[in-house]
């Protein structure tokens, strides 16, 4: 009787501790099954053949929207749409400072998704890489609050995490994710797992991904998806993760050389195991290459011809993984829907900010707040 209290208090000891962070175990295939837990791997959703899979292509841009960037996502993406005629995706992932949040609204209902990037973006590699709990919630999920409020989207459609300078903070970034009911990350980059690609996980159990900007999370974390980076290889098959960062690169004017870049780059994809293609990139960097611009318009306009393939939020990936189905019944679905909202756009001039000494010019779908939005006070109360 007094052994088994002994053992039960262990138990207790070791459950309120392992409720804190218990470490990964390796993944058995048999337990971690979707639409909750899928083990880190390359095989196929669902077992299907690539053939039967559906190629996404998820274009992401990074940080502050504003009257200067817009007018490019505006032509590159509006009234463009996949083969099976419905709307394409795209998925921002936004930075507050300058952000305007009319345009975030216009961008939401258009049907592409808006996902989180940080309150801050602080350019300092360290305070993300060993960002507390506590630092990560002020951040992050503070900023899903503040979007859905000064856009007005609703706080429901807002899912994804890029970690500013793909800098996460090992298991406390998935930790703060689960506590913030976001779903998935995509800041995670392989060189690895490239040929073929890893398909998008969860963490119940150990990740087989290469750890390239550590910390990487070694515990059990379940909740959160990641959508692996997979890396692009540039003219010397140097690895890079975004696209502005390949280095040897066919230069400003190129468009064929970038054309033939892009394309070898998808080709790893769409003709081995489909996993999703990942086109990330900076809005500045379409601008000062014009070259690479006229070449992405190319390879949309080609893409959004193959019956196969379809330009999607990132968001989608991850429901289609969770319960994957053949290519020709994705086909013929409905297409997605989303809940439109209003903006009364405000412009807030001359905003001072309590942060630093400079004057901010704020446009909202809200009454202008106090005092310029940031950490500690999201909504600018
Ligand atoms: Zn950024």
């Amino acid at each position: 009787m007094k052994l088994a209290s002994v053992a039960l208090f262990l138990t207790l000891v070791a459950f309120v501790y392992a409720r804190e962070l218990e470490l990964a175990e390796p993944c058995d295939e048999d337990i971690c099954k979707a639409p909750m837990c899928r083990c880190s791997s390359v095989d196929i959703p669902g077992g299907l053949a690539p053939r039967d899979t559906p190629q996404f292509v998820t274009l992401t841009f990074d940080d502050a929207i504003t009257v200067s960037n817009v007018p490019t996502y505006r032509s590159l993406l509006y009234n463009r749409r996949n083969r099976n005629n419905c709307p394409i995706g795209a998925t921002f992932f936004l930075a507050h400072e300058y952000t305007d949040y009319i345009l975030v609204n216009e961008l939401y209902n258009r049907g592409f998704e808006i996902a989180l990037h940080s309150i801050s973006h602080k350019a300092d590699q360290e305070y993300w890489r060993d960002a507390s709990y506590e630092t990560l919630m002020l951040e992050i999920g503070d900023q899903k609050r503040q979007v859905a409020h000064f856009a007005n989207i609703p706080i429901n459609s807002i899912h994804g995490l890029r970690s500013p300078f793909l800098q996460m903070s090992g298991n406390t970034t998935y930790q703060m994710m689960s506590s913030a009911g976001l779903t998935y990350d995509l800041s995670w980059p392989t060189i690895e797992y490239t040929d073929p690609g890893l398909w998008p996980y969860t963490l119940h159990y150990q990740s087989i991904q290469d750890c390239i900007i550590p910390p990487c999370p070694t515990a059990s974390l379940p909740g959160p998806w990641i959508i692996p980076m997979i890396s692009w290889s540039d003219l010397q098959g140097v690895p890079c993760s975004m696209v502005d960062t390949c280095y040897y690169n066919p230069g400003p004017d190129n468009e064929e050389g970038w054309f033939n870049l892009i394309l070898k780059n998808f080709e790893r994809h769409y003709l081995k195991n489909r996993a999703p293609f990942g086109f990330y990139i900076h809005e500045w960097y379409v601008n000062i290459n014009p070259g690479l611009h006229r070449a992405l318009i190319r390879f949309l306009d080609m893409i959004n011809n193959l019956n196969d393939v379809f330009m999607v939020n990132a968001n989608e990936v991850i429901d289609w993984v969770k319960n994957p189905i053949p290519v020709d019944q994705y086909a013929s679905r409905q297409c997605k829907s989303w809940t439109p909202t209003q903006c009364t756009q405000t412009a807030c001039n001359a905003i001072t900010a309590n942060h630093t000494e400079k004057i901010y010019y704020l446009n909202v779908c809200t009454n202008c707040p106090n005092e310029y939005p940031w950490l500690n006070n999201p909504l600018g109360e």
